[in-house]
């Protein structure tokens, strides 16, 4: 992507849901987070579908998330990229790594990797390194591609979490960017796609932050650019679980939000990102007049960054009519 000089200087940001499901509060405050931090900036947002698994799609849940980015005032720039139509440019990745010598095909199975992993990591059991060698390489129809990582630590500044720093080859292990069956690993399409559409600031979940090493890693050995990271709090269930799309796990926006309940659950997710509106505020103000203040206003510095509960009981938004999928 070409930009001008002039562009440079203004943030690019993106929200990049799977659309496994409808938006639920946690992705609503990410959400809502990137979009004021590249708003307020002048810069321009994008929305990206990760849909690349596709045994776990749930049919229309796209549809779903646009109408209700709409209803909450998040509007984007340009179209909507569809990580099912980028394979050719996840191809090109894989093939650059290959000229590189950074990646080997890996037949090893599950149980095998388990069965000689010695040590656990961010993600599960480290694999063990087994198909690096050709002569001891697993040769299967399907294998996977694993990327060959360099025993050195990656550090970065995250814009909330504060200074990070992961040993890849100690705490992930050499790790895959093609599964067996085919699919292109999330961990090589997302950073691909940041440095396709020129995305600046990538700003998501805290259960994220263990991805962000090796997308940087991957991203140097690309030759592209590093994107800004902010990892925002998770928000979990008053029982400390993590708020995730599974099964009306929060209902707490309905596939077609009246403004109320939109504008109530903006209030929610301002409130636990720290942004709290200003007592005078209308309390009838429209979505997109809380948008426009939260744009102007919106301040890093007072998000909390440890993760916290976000659902209280008897919360306004909580007893919004809850809809499941159909
Ligand atoms: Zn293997």
């Amino acid at each position: 992507m070409n930009r001008s000089a002039h562009q440079k200087t203004l943030p690019v940001g993106r929200f990049a849901p799977s659309p496994t499901g409808w938006l639920h509060f946690g992705s609503i405050v990410t959400a809502l987070a990137s979009y004021c931090l590249a708003r307020s900036a002048g810069g321009s947002w994008l929305v990206r579908m990760e849909d690349l698994d596709r045994a776990r799609l749930v049919a229309g849940a796209d549809s779903v998330i646009l109408y209700q980015l709409e209803a909450l005032g998040l509007l984007w720039d340009g179209p909507i990229r569809y990580q099912s139509r980028c394979l050719p440019l996840y191809q090109a990745a894989l093939e650059r790594l290959q000229r590189q010598n950074r990646i080997y095909p890996c037949g090893c199975s599950r149980t095998q990797i388990t069965a000689e992993s010695h040590e656990t990591g961010v993600d599960g059991p480290i694999y063990s390194g087994r198909c690096r060698q050709p002569e001891q390489r697993r040769r299967t129809r399907d294998s996977a591609w694993r990327l060959r990582v360099a025993p050195l630590a990656v550090r970065f500044r995250d814009g909330l979490q504060g200074e990070q720093r992961q040993q890849l080859a100690r705490e992930v292990g050499d790790f895959i960017i093609r599964r067996r069956d085919g699919q292109f690993a999330y961990q090589l399409a997302t950073p691909v796609d940041d440095a396709d559409q020129g995305v600046t600031q990538v700003v998501r979940g805290g259960d994220l932050l263990g991805s962000t090493a090796r997308q940087i890693y991957l991203l140097k050995l690309l030759g592209q650019p590093q994107p800004a990271y902010v990892h925002l709090p998770l928000a979990l269930h008053a029982d400390g679980r993590k708020i995730s799309k599974s099964a009306a796990d929060c209902p707490c926006l309905p596939a077609r939000p009246s403004p109320q309940q939109a504008a109530a659950v903006l209030r929610a997710a301002l409130a636990f990102l720290g942004q709290n509106l200003p007592p005078q505020f209308p309390p009838q103000a429209s979505p997109a007049q809380i948008i426009t203040w939260a744009c102007q206003s919106f301040d890093l510095r007072r998000v909390d960054p440890q993760p916290r509960c976000a659902v209280p009981d008897g919360c306004e938004f909580n007893r919004a009519p809850a809809q499941g999928p159909a």
